[in-house]
């Protein structure tokens, strides 16, 4: 399945502010530092109405999908599928003006919680979580992982996200289907940020907890016999787990490990955290293996 016209008209539409912001850059009144020379007079606008950039020094100039390219160095392809992920991100992180602010619909909990009392895994799901992953079936139960089928017949496997007091309060649908796009959606005020909280209650003080990218490599290490959380995998920290890392470092004495990917997000997500998390324990992967899940399938 490849992407359609459709979804990269709606990549395209993305409010361009919020995308440069999920990059790190630094949006003022619709101006920010050029990333692409050395800039230091913000040379960078934004034409909102036209949703473009455009440097006045250097002259780069685009789209969403272009700022994507150029910034990540990424082709057209790997920018709108950065673009598809990072979409649930962008669109609620991004708050362009705070005045006319339209209230975030909230998650609606009680329609969600149902899914997980009986979770059940269909064949794609055991798939990818058992064969492909090869997890451990007491972690899949722990996470209360679940799976669908939508009209399409489209396999998706449900993640529930529980806050430190066992209260859903997110969903993550991973698409099944090898490749397909997009492969992650968010039920309507999903607050997918810190996934597997609730482990936090188990943790005695001075023991170790592992930070993962992603729920995938969180089962691994969980699969692994390590207690872990996850942050959203992406290129940066946002505000949000920022501030949450803060309180768990603030009221639990114990201490953060890391198996940063084997790439250079990875390691700058790592700077990131430890800016957070100053004791931050780096743990490196071995040669060939990109990351933790990876690592550990390989040692199943
Ligand atoms: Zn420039």
């Amino acid at each position: 399945m490849t992407m359609q016209k459709y979804d990269i008209e709606k990549l395209r539409d993305l409010p361009i502010e919020g995308v440069a912001e999920r990059l790190g850059l630094q949006v003022s009144r619709h101006k920010c530092l050029c990333p692409f020379h050395d800039d230091h007079h913000a040379s960078m606008s934004f034409k909102v109405s036209k949703n473009t950039y455009r440097c006045f020094v250097c002259g780069e100039s685009g789209g969403p999908i272009d700022l994507v390219m150029k910034y990540l160095r990424k082709n057209f392809l790997d920018a709108t599928k950065w673009l598809a992920d990072e979409n649930n991100i962008i669109m609620t992180e991004y708050k362009p003006h705070p005045s006319d602010l339209t209230p975030q619909p909230s998650f609606n909990a009680e329609r969600f919680e149902k899914y997980f009392e009986h979770p059940w895994l269909n064949d794609e799901a055991r798939r990818f979580l058992f064969d492909e992953r090869r997890l451990d079936a007491r972690v899949v139960c722990w996470c209360r992982l679940t799976s669908w089928r939508d009209r399409q017949g489209v396999p998706w496997l449900q993640i529930p996200y529980y806050n430190k007091e066992g209260h859903l309060v997110g969903v993550q649908n991973r698409n099944l289907v090898r490749g397909a796009l997009p492969r992650f959606r968010f039920p309507q005020g999903s607050q997918c940020g810190i996934y597997n909280l609730p482990v936090l209650n188990m943790l005695r003080p001075g023991e170790d907890l592992y930070i993962t990218e992603g729920c995938s490599d969180c089962w691994a290490m969980l699969s692994a016999g390590h207690k872990a959380i996850a942050i959203p995998s992406a290129t940066l920290l946002t505000k949000e787990v920022r501030g949450k890392m803060e309180e768990v470092r603030d009221k639990l004495s114990i201490s953060f490990h890391m198996y940063p990917d084997r790439d250079a997000p990875g390691e700058r997500l790592f700077l990131q955290l430890r800016e957070v998390l100053p004791s931050l324990v780096h743990h490196q992967l071995p040669p060939g293996c990109k990351d933790f899940g990876d690592y550990y399938k390989g040692k199943q």
